[in-house]
């Protein structure tokens, strides 16, 4: 057991009042008679979030295929989408509309926790893997050539299950991620965003049981004009956009994992400050809770653990990340 100051150890938590904000946007989406006429002081919204009218499925742009509300986990696709860079409290302010949206239709906790070091790789290492980065290994954030991940990955492991994972970067260096053998697919796709998501719909149509979706330019807008800009703000606006074709495309009965690898202030993240750390950590499928904010602690790591727990199977018993519980209905 790590101690509690040791990168990747999980963090104490607290309450941020942007999941206040995040609630009262919740009851907005997920009921258009409600409106949404709510802004950066959402806070102040008397709004009761707590028994949010959730329709079955098809509000705020996601399409109707994307999700089965029903259903248990296991023998169900995923997808993990990284927004690289976004900040939990990003989600309400920009407001992302459709990452609300599958909040209000599945299960979310806005104080999720990234590991240290807050950088790109390390972090989607770990929250591919499990792993905290000491054990994982990938302590660099750039690329290296013919350098890979030292430990069983949530996509080697469904390879080994005899599934099938698609990997669909924006950054190059992602491809440590994805030892040869473990994936079937692995594309790094370097125009942004938009044409991320046009590969990974492209894969989609091939078929695939765990889909991996890094989308780069929120983190890119971050470093440029700074963390919670307008201009920061707007890119979130835009990737969520992009969210939403993505779980238009996907197979019923998909479950959907929104997460980032880590937020950021100024114009920088890898201080690990709490606007560095914390991160959206969303899931809406077969078998998850609807409406439900998790009240135990999320941390990056259990990223691979319940995408796992979805697909039927479990990480190797030395991984640090576990399934998100909570997020299942009993
Ligand atoms: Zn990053």
């Amino acid at each position: 057991m790590l101690p509690p100051s040791s990168p990747g150890a999980r963090p104490s938590m607290s309450r941020p009042r942007a999941l206040f904000a995040l609630l009262c946007l919740c009851a907005g989406a997920c009921n258009p008679e409600l409106g949404l006429a709510i802004g950066p002081d959402a806070s102040s919204s008397s709004l009761d979030c707590e028994e949010p009218e959730i329709p079955a499925s098809g509000d705020a742009g996601i399409g109707d295929a994307g999700i089965d509300d029903g259903g248990v986990p296991g023998a169900h696709p995923v997808v993990i989408v990284s927004i690289d860079g976004l900040r939990a409290d990003a989600v309400a302010l920009a407001p992302a509309d459709t990452i609300i949206s599958l909040a209000c239709r599945g299960a979310y906790s806005m104080d999720a926790q990234t590991i240290l070091p807050s950088t790109t790789l390390p972090a989607h290492a770990s929250m591919v893997s499990g792993y905290t980065a000491e054990q994982h290994g990938l302590l660099h954030d750039y690329m290296k050539a013919d350098c890979y991940i030292e430990v069983p990955t949530v996509f080697g492991l469904a390879e080994e299950a005899g599934l099938r994972a698609v990997i669909v970067v924006g950054k190059q260096k992602l491809v440590q991620l994805a030892p040869p053998g473990t994936c079937d697919e692995f594309l790094w796709i370097s125009a942004g965003d938009a044409a991320v998501v046009d590969a990974a719909i492209g894969a989609i149509e091939d078929g695939f049981d765990i889909l991996f979706v890094h989308l780069p330019e929120v983190d890119y807008a971050g470093h440029t004009s700074g963390w919670m800009s307008v201009e920061y703000l707007a890119q979130v606006r835009a990737a969520d956009g992009e969210v939403a074709r993505l779980v238009a495309a996907l197979p019923a009965g998909t479950t959907v994992i929104v997460t980032a690898d880590h937020g950021g202030h100024g114009t920088k993240h890898s201080e690990g400050t709490a606007e560095d750390r914390t991160i959206p950590w969303i899931i809406a499928g077969p078998g998850v809770r609807q409406g439900t904010e998790i009240g135990a602690e999320v941390s990056v790591m259990d990223t691979a653990a319940t995408a796992a727990f979805a697909l039927g199977f479990a990480l190797e018993p030395d991984a640090v990340g576990r399934p998100v519980d909570e997020a299942f209905a009993p």
